[in-house]
This record gives C-alpha cells, sequence and structure tokens, in this order.
C-alpha cells in the first residue's frame, strides 16, 4: 500500500518529483475520485505544488479533473475533483478450476471489458494458456485509441513462489512446477512474464483496498472454490510466508482419516466444505459444479446436510480466528453463495471452538466486490509498477506498442 508520507524518498529533486506523481496517482487510483483540497491535505504538500502533480497526470492521460458536483460550503473558488484517466489499462486473469475470466480493467478499478470461457479438458497449461489468449483478444477489441497496457496478472488456485511466479502446486488443476507465466508470456508477445498471484491472496488484497475491508487491518479473505485457500492481512500487510506459500488452510488437517484430497493427504478442510462437498449436499451434479452458485441461489432453505457443511465452515473459521485474530472474514467463491443459507450453522461451528477473546469482535462478510474479488485483485498486482513509476513505466509500455 502506498504511504500517505510526502516528499521523503529520493536524493534529488527529480526523485523526489516521480515519488509524488507516483503517490498522487496511488491516491486517485484508490479512492476513484477526490477532491483536489482532499489530495491535498493527504499529501501534506502546498496547493501549487498539488496543482502541478495533478496537471501532469493529467498530461500523461493517468486523471482528469472536473468540476466537483458537491456542493461547497462557504465561498471561495470551485472545488475541482481530480478522477482516473482512461489512457492505462492492464489485464487481469483468474484462473478457476470451473473456468477462466480475462478483464481488461482502468485504474480506479474499473472493468472495461470482460470475456469468460470454460476451462480446458484436464486444465492443460498450454491449452489454459490459448484459451485465455482467445479470451484477450474479445476484451481488447474495444480499447481506446491510445490506450497503453500496463501490466497482465494472474490468479491461480494454487501455491506461486513469489520470487519469480512458478506456479509450484496447483492440486485441484493438476499442475506442479508449471511456469504459466512463460508460456502466457510468449503466446501474447509480451516483454516481460505477467505477474502470477495466489488467488485467495489477490482476493484478500482487493476487499481490503475496495470491498469488505477497507479500512480494516486485520482481515482474512477465504477463497472457496473447488479448493479452499485464504489471503491474511495482519497489520495491513499480505502474510506470504518466506517465499509465498502463506495460507493453504484448505489443507488444515480436519477429518482424522476421512476422503482423500487432490494434495495427497486425507480428511483436508476441502474435502469438507470445498465445492464438491456443497454439490453433493445440494444434489448439484458433479459436471455442472461450474453452476453451482446458482444452485445454492435457488434453494429456499437448507437441508440438514446442508447445514453440517455450514457448521464445518464454522469449525475451520474457528482455527483463523485462534490463529489470526482478524476482524473480518470474507467468504468468497462458492461460500459466498452458501453463506446466506447456512449463517447461523457457521456461526455456531465456529463459536464450538473458537477462543472467547478472539471471537468477540470478528465479523463474517461477504465480499463487497461480489464474484471479482480475485479479478480485482489481479488487476491491482498489474497495476504496481504504474503505480510504483508512473512516467517510467508509461514510456517502457507506450514503447513496445502498448
Ligand atoms: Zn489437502
Amino acid at each position: 500500500m502506498a504511504t500517505t508520507a510526502a516528499a521523503g524518498a529520493g536524493t534529488n529533486q527529480e526523485d523526489v518529483r516521480r515519488h509524488n506523481l507516483a503517490t498522487a496517482l496511488g491516491h486517485v487510483h484508490r479512492t476513484g475520485r477526490l477532491s483536489r483540497a482532499d489530495l491535498t491535505a493527504l499529501m501534506r504538500l502546498n496547493r501549487s505544488t498539488i496543482g502541478g502533480l495533478v496537471t501532469e497526470l493529467e498530461s500523461l492521460g493517468l486523471a482528469e479533473q472536473i468540476k466537483s458536483t458537491g456542493t461547497r460550503v462557504g465561498a471561495g473558488r470551485p472545488s475541482v475533483d481530480v478522477i482516473v484517466g482512461t489512457k492505462a489499462y492492464v489485464l487481469a486473469v483468474d484462473v478457476r478450476v470451473d473456468g477462466l475470466t480475462v478483464a481488461r480493467v482502468g485504474l480506479g478499478g474499473v472493468v472495461q471489458s470482460r470475456a469468460t470461457g470454460p476451462a480446458p479438458t484436464g486444465h492443460d497449461p498450454e491449452a489454459t494458456a490459448d484459451s485465455i489468449v482467445d479470451l484477450t483478444r474479445l476484451v481488447r477489441k474495444e480499447v481506446e485509441p491510445g490506450g497503453v497496457l500496463v501490466g497482465v496478472a494472474v490468479g491461480v488456485p494454487g501455491m506461486v513462489r513469489s520470487a519469480d511466479g512458478m506456479v509450484r502446486l496447483a492440486p485441484n488443476l493438476g499442475w506442479r512446477e508449471v511456469d504459466f507465466g512463460t508460456l502466457l508470456r510468449d503466446r501474447l508477445d509480451l516483454d516481460d512474464r505477467p505477474a502470477l498471484g495466489n488467488d485467495a491472496d489477490l482476493g484478500a488484497i482487493a476487499e481490503h483496498q475496495r470491498g469488505a475491508g477497507v479500512g480494516i487491518n486485520d482481515l482474512v479473505y477465504l477463497s472457496g472454490e473447488v479448493g479452499v485457500g485464504a489471503g491474511i492481512v495482519v497489520g495491513g500487510r499480505l502474510l506470504g510466508g518466506s517465499d509465498g506459500y502463506a495460507g493453504e488452510i484448505g489443507h488444515l488437517p480436519f477429518d482424522h482419516g476421512g476422503r482423500p484430497c487432490h494434495c495427497g493427504s486425507r480428511g483436508c478442510w476441502e474435502t469438507v466444505i470445498g465445492a464438491p462437498a456443497i454439490a453433493e449436499a445440494v444434489g448439484c451434479p458433479v459436471d455442472r459444479i461450474p453452476a453451482l452458485g446458482d444452485f445454492l441461489d435457488g434453494v429456499d432453505e437448507a437441508s440438514p446436510a446442508l447445514r453440517e457443511v455450514g457448521h464445518q465452515v464454522g469449525r475451520g473459521l474457528a482455527s483463523i480466528v485462534n490463529l489470526f485474530n482478524p476482524r473480518v472474514i470474507v467468504l468468497g467463491g462458492y461460500l459466498r453463495s452458501l453463506h446466506p443459507l447456512v449463517a447461523d450453522d457457521v456461526w455456531a461451528g465456529m463459536a464450538e471452538q473458537a477462543l472467547f477473546a478472539p471471537q468477540q469482535m470478528v465479523q463474517i462478510a461477504l465480499p463487497g466486490l461480489g464474484g471479482d474479488a480475485v479479478l480485482l485483485g489481479a488487476a491491482e498486482l498489474a497495476f504496481a509498477g504504474l503505480l510504483a513509476d508512473p512516467v517510467g513505466r508509461l514510456a517502457v509500455a507506450s514503447a513496445v506498442g502498448g
């Protein structure tokens, strides 16, 4: 997360200016729209310096200034709002077991265009990359003239090595040691490998920045798809672990001697609460799992089997509560559709095993971003380069033809 500090970094005037430009863009990107007065207050710089920064962002196509629509108390010059510009965009990719989504996303987290497709049979990495290329073509069709691609990032349901984006293991895709970034780079004809991230980590980043966790520094985003993973934000920062693999909560030993898990073990939490378990409880055929959300939305009252899944969700949440003392746990993926049906059972299961003190303040929430948390988290990852150095990144991206 960008700091709100004013000039501080940098060794000379040019460094200071670029740092301030990045900070200003960060504020505009996070809020989507804010008054120039608020930007001035946030950055603790004088008005003319802010005016210069905003004008430069405007000339780069990264911001626009418009007259404020809000009523202004007292006399004085008309208030001006700063909104995001439309020149820069990223490609965000969400690879799920049950399908693929590619979106063109602008500053401010604005989804400009999206395309979805089925997951290729067997989740073959090369076929998956080919499908992503097809979807990318669709979302780039109507890019505004002058639009510049400034980054590409991909969320995958597996363990991604933070150093180089290698997918070490995505058990439910059957991927082991897949250099998916290189596959995509070559097919999309990019100069750099796209950034890769774990789906739950990206969901946590997006919900923290724009969703149910805004202003909350300790939260857990639970991605409940075919597998289950957690993105954990502690003290405002994502918990990565030493190599980026932290948060594989779906493989918590849960049901001793239980069903085999794709990770090779047995009785992991996700064998009890993952999409196949929910599908079984709700009578959704396994081959219809991509439509499981619709199935759940059509349920009026939870069956005993579905309530039991809810109870087991709660028991697992108790471990999260006891370990991390989060203020909010966001339930993403199919858990988003499941929770309203079994909320009492989830809470009862959690209360059974969570310690009193950390449970006292915890809230269970649905994603503020609906089903887009992972996709928008991937967009954040893709925008990182531009937000760190707007002038530099834009120059490089424009040179390679957007
Ligand atoms: Zn497992």
